[in-house]
């Protein structure tokens, strides 16, 4: 057995390095777009034995690969094809810590499912607002790690604006305990938004104090129809200015995405008679008077765009069922879509100024060179950002589609990149975009990254090939 094996068993106990099949499963993104092969899975129990798996790579000199969920876009939870990393779980890692009702805080660990910490802070009277589509398997250590967003980011702001301490196992195995709960604390560099977003490659995160919100009295979901992205973009001018705060999801869907996931699912449906207008926005109000105050504030607001022109169509949920039903349309877009075979995804981000032109030239161009290719556009318009997907034209296979990807791709960042606008928003870099890093960010900024990269992870150990492409040795 390799010496590190059984350093890590000895350390660890045997039931907690896994072997042969049991670790099959954390060998392959979610996508599976990525396999790879790992030295040990290691299930460390606390921050203490975290350190000591990474004091154990640091001596051996392998590759440490940190996963929570494995649930992230961009195959940065998953270990090259060496054979060299050690893989470490986070998954036992699951206590809630403690509540603080009077700060308004929560302190979890870093293998916390993002529902269950949602549960936490509801049992407790207060709101933890992070909201996603994989909370039901995601980890907070993950969400962290990648500065997940997710549908409340117009509200809430995303993960790095929920946190307020972290404690982290540097990458040569020393605990920082940075727990604080303090929402201001300017005594030097802030080291919690280093961490936060650094995808695995600085250090591992092994709990978090987060943000609690009150919870709202009541919410009402609507779906409006619309006729283009300009009108969107407008009507979420007017949205903001007449709900202010209490406007908290405002999510675009195009026409394609509805009928993907109306054909998928029968038993789902849109609230109109026919899905005729090109485009949808779902929107959500969280009210702190009552459910008469929301739907008071609803009706205004929806009216008065309706007047303008800006809407065609508008349905506002009566209840929390139509209210999940119409949440449950916008939710099932990533399963239906991934039911029309391999699709090639960009998670971008675009000042709003811009989104409109961005999309129907991008279309455009995109129609131009592919001839036939499938938009399935959406994403969360409140913020900036789209799920600019596309599937494969009818007819064409998976592999003749997938083989023309990095010319897509490439077609849609420089689109972006002329729109002045980010490849990633929220789901990080990882290994996917890797290669494209440096053809869109700034040298400088990219040369600031390398450098506090060898100051925190001066072995370069800490998830390798991710985020930033590996240095020569
Ligand atoms: C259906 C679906 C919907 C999604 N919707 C959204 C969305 O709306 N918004 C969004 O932002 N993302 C979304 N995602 C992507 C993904 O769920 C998030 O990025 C999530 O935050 C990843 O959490 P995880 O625990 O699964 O992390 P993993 O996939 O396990 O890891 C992600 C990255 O973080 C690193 N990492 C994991 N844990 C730690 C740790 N404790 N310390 C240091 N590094 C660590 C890994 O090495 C990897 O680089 C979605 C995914 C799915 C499948």
């Amino acid at each position: 057995m390799a010496p590190l094996r059984v350093a890590l068993t000895q350390a660890l106990g045997v039931a907690q390095v896994l072997a042969g099949d049991d670790c099959v499963p954390y060998m392959t993104d979610w996508r599976k777009q990525y396999s790879g092969r790992a030295l040990a899975v290691v299930r460390p129990g606390n921050a203490e034995e975290v350190a000591t798996v990474v004091r154990l790579c640091a001596q051996h000199g392998a590759p440490v690969v940190p996963q929570g969920g494995n649930t992230g876009q961009v195959g940065g939870a998953t270990p090259d094809a060496s054979g060299r990393s050690v893989v470490v779980l986070l998954s036992r890692l699951n206590r809630i810590r403690g509540i603080d009702t009077d700060n308004d805080t929560i302190t979890v660990e870093a293998g916390c499912i993002l529902q269950a910490v949602q549960d936490a802070a509801r049992a407790a009277g207060r709101l933890f607002p992070l909201s996603l589509g994989a909370e039901g398997s995601c980890m907070i250590g993950g969400n962290l790690a990648s500065n997940a967003g997710g549908t409340q980011v117009l509200r809430y702001g995303n993960a790095r604006e929920l946190t307020l301490g972290l404690e982290v196992v540097t990458a040569e195995g020393d605990v920082w305990h940075g727990l604080r709960g303090l929402r201001k604390d300017n005594t030097g560099y802030d080291l919690r938004d280093l961490y936060i977003g650094s995808e695995g490659t600085l250090g591992i995160i092994t709990a978090a104090t987060l943000k609690l919100h009150p919870l709202p009295v009541a919410q009402r979901t609507a779906l409006v129809a619309l006729g283009s992205v300009e009108r969107a973009v407008a009507f979420l001018a007017r949205a903001r200015a007449r709900l202010g705060a209490s406007l908290t999801a405002f999510e675009l869907i195009s026409r394609p995405c509805i009928e993907l996931v109306t054909r998928a699912y029968p038993q789902q449906r849109l609230p109109f008679a026919a899905a005729s207008s090109p485009w949808y926005v779902l929107l959500e109000l969280s009210d702190s008077e009552s459910e008469a105050h929301a739907r008071a504030q609803f009706e205004t607001a929806l009216g008065a765009a309706l007047e303008a022109g800006e809407i065609e169509d508008a349905a506002i949920s009566e209840s929390a069922a139509q209210s999940e039903a119409l949440w449950r349309l916008r939710e099932s877009i990533t399963l239906a879509v991934a039911g029309e075979g391999k699709c090639i995804k960009h998670d971008i981000s675009l000042p709003l100024s811009r989104m409109a032109v961005f999309v129907r030239s991008t279309d455009a161009e995109l129609q131009r060179a592919f001839p036939g290719i499938r938009n399935m556009t959406f994403g969360h318009l409140g913020d900036g950002n789209l799920h600019y997907n596309l599937v494969k034209m009818a007819g064409q296979s998976d592999d003749a589609f997938i083989a023309r990807q990095s010319e897509v791709c490439r077609l849609v960042h420089d689109s972006v990149h002329a729109h002045a606008g980010s490849i990633s928003a929220e789901q990080g870099v990882g290994r996917t975009r890797v290669d494209d890093l440096p053809r869109y960010k700034d040298e400088l900024e990219l040369a600031l990254m390398r450098r506090i990269k060898r100051a925190l992870d001066p072995q370069g150990i800490m998830n390798p090939g991710k985020v930033l492409k590996q240095e020569a040795e």
